[in-house]
């Protein structure tokens, strides 16, 4: 039996607008549209997971510095647009810049939870180069000890630039339900597919793993820039500490809307300035 073709479309697009709204019922909460000023594209895969899961205000939060146990070898990070396509000076020789970037946010972020009162710790593994990821020094086996415990294991990371980045968000650890950290760096950040790539090496041992955006303008600039790096680096600290306490319940609401940066117009040229130079 065959149906008329426009009555198909129609058919076709009611049963559309059915499953779009179901999905609705379902989706956890939106993030705001459109590029942050600062941390520029969001990741456009988008979310098909909630985290209701609720925690401890007490839970060990501990956060590591993405690629920080794998310099020199593949997995070693991004060295972003500005070193890659533009010329631009690492910022620190030896490591990519993706690290140095890493680890000044991993810091900052655990330096200001502790001054808030959450139960916060860092983790830097004492070599840079550990080619076993199961070495029970690397962020991995770190991390998955960590979260086998009952603690919430937090990777920071920024994106690759141009076509191989997907943007900022959260790609939470699936060893257990999805939880109201997860939830609440999402909101903040946005989100990815829960099994992005197959399953990441850190999800899957119970890491959260946090894209801060895509090391490229306006983000890559605003933190090479010695003149609007602190704001940026203070901007991007406040985001993640406001999301954890939210996440942990210490606050209502996290701060969904971007926070602004003045970023001088100095900062827009598409390399900023190497390090130390001013
Ligand atoms: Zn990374």
């Amino acid at each position: 039996m065959s149906v008329p073709r426009r009555r198909t479309l129609i058919l076709a697009s009611l049963a559309a607008a059915g499953v779009a709204m179901a999905a609705a019922a379902q989706a956890p909460a939106p993030v705001p549209d459109g590029p942050d000023p600062l941390t520029g594209a969001r990741g456009r895969l988008g979310r098909d997971w909630v985290g209701r899961a609720s925690v401890k205000a007490d839970t060990p939060i501990l956060v590591m510095a993405g690629h920080a146990d794998s310099q020199g070898i593949p997995g070693s990070g991004t060295s972003g647009d500005a070193v890659d396509r533009r010329g631009a000076r690492p910022m620190q020789a030896g490591i990519r810049d993706e690290l140095f970037w890493n680890l000044e946010v991993a810091r900052r972020v655990v330096k200001l939870g502790q001054e808030r009162g959450l139960n916060i710790s860092f983790y830097d593994p004492p070599p840079r180069t550990i080619h076993d990821g199961d070495d029970p020094r690397t962020n991995w086996s770190v991390g998955k000890a960590h979260a086998a415990a009952g603690g919430y294991a937090l990777e920071i990371h920024f994106d690759a630039y141009g076509p191989d980045g997907i943007g900022s968000g959260v790609i939470p650890a699936f060893h257990r339900p999805f939880t109201s950290i997860d939830e609440s760096l999402a909101v903040a950040f946005g989100g990815y597919p829960w099994q992005f790539r197959g399953g990441l090496g850190g999800p899957r041992r119970g890491i959260t793993i946090l894209e801060i955006g895509k090391l490229e303008a306006p983000l890559e600039p605003a933190l090479r820039n010695p003149r609007s790096r602190e704001r940026a680096l203070q901007t991007i600290t406040e985001r993640v500490v406001a999301a954890l306490e939210a996440g942990v319940g210490r606050q209502q609401k996290p701060p969904g809307a971007p926070l602004a940066v003045q970023v001088p117009r100095s900062a827009h040229s598409p390399v900023g300035l190497a390090p130390g130079d001013q």
